[in-house]
């Protein structure tokens, strides 16, 4: 197979049928775990316009039928709901696994649940990956720095964790997630890739999901107020959703097996996005300070050299762009457009 596709690459296709033979060569199947939620839908639809065959598996706990429902019936789709902590047979040639709760109200839930979906589900993942021969896309998170005492944060920083505190089932989660993922690199020969993925934000975020950006437009769109955790000088880098998407398709394309960050390296404080938003939305909306959340990282900022060197890639969606997409998205959810 991969004699004739470099054979077709190299022919200029000119017919409609040696044009639909190299699409039918280039067409993979492809695994989404976790596709039914915020990013895992965005990443459905790209490769679902792209001509590939997707299948969805999620156990919905906090992704949504309605995020991918506009493919249903699409030859080329399948949507499976199973748990990936039970093991998984079926036949595919790359898989993206993303499935993990994401937002610390929701991984703190169920924090035992959290490490075996990581841990578990990724050893079920991996194994799949193994016995069909599929690259797989580890979806693993600025999390595993911690509360980071370097900043920027390069792939090469070992991280800060609290093994014992409230974010340890998602954090040490996702580290065990990448310590078996290199794991069977190594003995199994597995082809892998790891995102280390910081702060995403767009349309199909769930609405109650708890992260800072849901929670400043839902209080500002409803006049509830903005509620700051702590003192408001912690920062984030947050990054629009479809400039992850490409990150992420360009590192599993890429033949490049180290970690990779794919973030947003603009860098704000709580206090100055609580301001953007305020002033972005409008209305009285008053701002106030609550309580500090337990181990809540100081400082989250992208160092994104690695990505920039080796995938060519770069964020290209400003934050005020992103928001206003993202405000829009919401408003239509509270029926307020
Ligand atoms: P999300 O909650 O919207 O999506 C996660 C999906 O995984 C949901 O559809 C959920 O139902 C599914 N899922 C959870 N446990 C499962 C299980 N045991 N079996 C099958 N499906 C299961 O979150 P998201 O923001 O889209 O995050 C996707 C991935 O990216 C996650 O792995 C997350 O850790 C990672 N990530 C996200 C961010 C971010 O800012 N959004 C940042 C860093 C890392
Ligand atoms: N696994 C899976 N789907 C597959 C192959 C394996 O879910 O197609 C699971 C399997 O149940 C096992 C895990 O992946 O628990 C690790 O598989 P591996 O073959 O590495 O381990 P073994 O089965 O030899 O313990
Ligand atoms: N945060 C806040 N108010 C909220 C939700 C979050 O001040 O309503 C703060 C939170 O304490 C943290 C930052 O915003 O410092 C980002 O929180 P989020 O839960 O979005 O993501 P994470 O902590 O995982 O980066």
């Amino acid at each position: 197979l991969e004699e004739k596709l470099r054979a077709v690459e190299l022919m200029v296709p000119k017919t409609y049928d040696e044009v639909t033979y190299l699409n039918y060569l280039k067409k993979k199947r492809i695994l989404i775990t976790g596709g039914a939620g915020f990013v895992g839908s965005h990443l459905v639809d790209k490769l679902m316009k792209s001509g590939h065959d997707v299948v969805v598996v999620d156990n919905f706990f906090t992704g949504r039928r309605k995020n991918v429902e506009h493919w249903i019936g699409h030859a080329n789709f399948e949507l499976i709901h199973h748990d990936i902590v039970n093991p998984l047979y079926i036949e595919v040639d790359k898989i993206y696994h993303l499935a993990s709760p994401a937002s610390p109200p929701h991984y703190m839930e169920n924090p035992v649940k959290t490490i075996k979906t990581n841990s578990l589900g990724t050893l079920n993942m991996l194994g799949l990956a193994k016995r069909v021969n599929a690259t797989i896309l580890i979806a693993s998170t600025s999390e595993v720095y911690g509360d980071p005492e370097v900043h920027p944060q390069s792939e090469t920083y070992w991280g800060h964790v609290n093994p014992i505190g409230p974010r340890a089932c998602y954090d040490e989660g996702k580290r065990i997630a990448e310590t078996l993922t290199y794991a069977y690199a190594k003995m199994e020969d597995v082809e892998v890739r790891v995102a280390r993925i910081f702060n995403t934000y767009g349309p199909r975020m769930h609405m109650n999901d708890g992260r800072v950006v849901s929670n400043f437009i839902l209080g500002a769109l409803q006049n509830n107020g903005i509620t700051v955790y702590g003192g408001g000088q912690q920062t984030r880098s947050f990054q629009y959703v479809s400039d992850l998407v490409d990150g992420l398709i360009a590192l599993m394309e890429s033949n490049y097996t180290l970690p990779v960050n794919i973030g947003n390296p603009s860098e704000h404080t709580i206090n100055e996005f609580a301001t953007i938003i305020k002033g972005m939305i409008g209305g009285n909306s008053e701002i106030k300070h609550i309580a500090a959340m337990e181990d809540d990282p100081q400082k989250r900022k992208p160092d994104i050299k690695r990505a920039k060197e080796y995938l060519g890639w770069e964020p290209k969606v400003s934050l005020n762009e992103g928001l206003k997409k993202t405000v829009d998205y919401f408003k239509q959810e509270l029926k307020l457009m």
